[in-house]
């Protein structure tokens, strides 16, 4: 049992360890309850919330994740919506425009009023900063943050040092394609990484990780560099014979039969007999078009290809309901939404009549409306896809700093002082979204028959506070005793969420 063993990694641990504790550098949090993790990533177990402008020693970063010291314990936050302020920089606050005629404004949002402009390298000290924006000295405006880059003259440890020292170049594990004209590659996979390279459209690259819908990549040069999830599509490296793939005739369906699956957990499968591969599965009430019937089988259209379902699971109808103008053969690709799921975790919401919560109500049919969209190509994200609190201001901020077309914040409505209220209504907040309110609204009233209340202005956070096109959407009454009956049933959210799909179908057809 020699003591000194022991003792000297430890000294040497410490003495490898101290100096960087000092010179921490500090995550200053951007918006409230933000959940704070055991690893960096969101499928790692919360350990606590911490809150706007409260600030932490950063410990170490990874994957976009930040992993910071709260009072002696150390937890992991999302490093996109927080703000790292340099430990050696914290005082010079001074940046440099990226562009010529940078646009100054009154205030930190893109409607604001522009009464001035820098020119490139002109480097003004910025006092502060509001979510993407930042006040400057110069004629006391604000300048977006993505067209300034903080000036180097006194910041010894910048990002590239830390590059150098991860040693090991990393395997890559699959393949992207780009699929718009020119694709920025940026430092940081978010859209205020700078802009370290460009490919263009149908280049590929190997990527190495993907986090949040970003892809890191490798390179031509050897160099990293991460890009935009959503303007890529991943390329099958595998060389297997691709899935039945019928050729594009997208103008004509020549076919309106669609199939209705009478179960949940439907198997979709890869070819005509409960031996070919499973490829997806569906709900009770969801419908897809048939492009032809194989035997016992039919072949469907699904995800864009096509997929198997046994027909004596099914129930066959000739055409969709003639109300729903046949929107139900369009596609979404291309399309991103990003669904709210609304309240959670410690903000039940409303509570229905036998009991339950409104926030089980919303997750399930925002899960239920993702697979929905997904089927028509779209691309989904989520504000929340487990029973946790999220707050208002992070759904919205979600929203604006992301690629969505489309902002859905799902709810059921409580009227206990009139118990017998129901139906669907939709809320718009900014004038715009007045005509996507219309179309979807209708499309729900058409796929689930509930009474309908209408559209109307709503003054929501959610919706108010959102860039994109959003809507709040309430699907039905809680406290209305029948109507909490049908909204408990898997088939009434299946049926919402077709509604919705169709309406947005119908929006972008347009
Ligand atoms: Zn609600």
């Amino acid at each position: 049992m020699s003591t000194i063993r022991h003792v000297l990694p430890v000294l040497f641990v410490l003495i490898f360890l101290f100096p960087a504790l000092t010179y921490a550098d500090k995550a200053v949090i951007q918006v409230d309850n933000l959940n704070v993790r055991t690893g960096p990533g969101l499928n790692y177990e919360r350990t606590g919330q911490v809150n706007k402008a409260e600030t932490f020693d950063i410990i170490k970063e990874k994957d976009n994740w930040l992993q910071i010291s709260i009072n002696g314990k150390q937890g992991w936050v999302a490093k996109w919506l927080t703000k790292v302020n340099k430990s050696e920089a914290v005082q010079s606050n001074k940046y440099q425009s990226k562009v010529d005629y940078l646009r100054i404004r009154s205030s930190p949002s893109f409607d604001s009023q522009v009464y001035g402009h820098l020119m490139r390298d002109q480097v003004v000290q910025s006092t502060k900063q509001e979510g993407e924006w930042l006040k400057i000295d110069h004629k006391n405006g604000w300048v977006h943050a993505d067209y300034v880059t903080a000036t180097k003259d006194q910041a010894p440890s910048e990002p590239k040092e830390e590059e150098k020292k991860e040693p090991e170049p990393q395997k890559s594990i699959g393949k992207i394609k780009v699929r718009t004209n020119v694709l920025n590659v940026r430092s940081a996979g978010n859209t205020k990484g700078d802009i370290v390279s460009k490919i263009r459209n149908g280049d590929m690259a190997e990527y190495i990780s993907n986090v949040n819908d970003w892809y890191q990549i490798k390179l031509q040069n050897g160099q990293k560099g991460w890009v935009a999830g959503w303007l890529v599509d991943e390329v099958n490296t595998v060389s297997m014979p691709d899935p039945p793939k019928e050729p594009p005739k997208k103008p004509a369906p020549e076919n309106k039969q669609v199939v209705e699956l009478k179960y949940n957990h439907t198997n979709l499968r890869k070819g005509p007999s409960t031996t070919n591969q499973v490829v997806g599965s569906g709900q009770q009430g969801e419908t897809f078009p048939v492009i032809e019937k194989q035997g016992e089988w039919y072949k469907i259209q699904y995800k864009g290809g096509a997929a198997f379902v046994a027909g004596w699971i099914v129930k066959e109808s000739t055409s969709t309901k003639p109300d729903q103008q046949g929107t139900i053969n369009g596609s979404l690709k291309g399309k991103t939404i990003l669904i709210d799921a609304g309240h959670g975790g410690r903000d039940s919401g409303a509570i229905g009549r036998s009991g339950s919560y409104e926030k089980t109500h919303t997750l399930q049919t925002a899960q239920s409306l993702k697979k929905a969209l997904e089927n028509k190509g779209a691309k989904v994200l989520m504000a929340r896809d487990v029973d946790e609190y999220v707050s208002l201001s992070i759904r919205s901020y979600y929203s604006n700093s992301s690629s969505a077309d489309v902002f859905l914040s799902l709810h059921y409505n409580s009227a206990p002082k009139h118990v017998s209220a129901s139906g669907i209504n939709t809320y718009y907040y900014h004038n715009r979204d007045k005509p996507l309110a219309s179309v979807i609204q209708k499309n729900m009233i058409n796929a689930t028959g509930l009474k309908n209340r209408g559209v109307q202005y709503g003054n929501f956070h959610v919706i108010r506070e959102n860039k994109k096109p959003a809507l709040l959407l309430e699907l039905g009454f809680l406290s209305d005793i029948t109507e909490e009956q049908t909204i408990q049933k898997t088939g009434y959210k299946t049926k919402v969420s077709q509604g919705i799909t169709n309406g947005l179908l119908e929006y972008f057809s347009k």
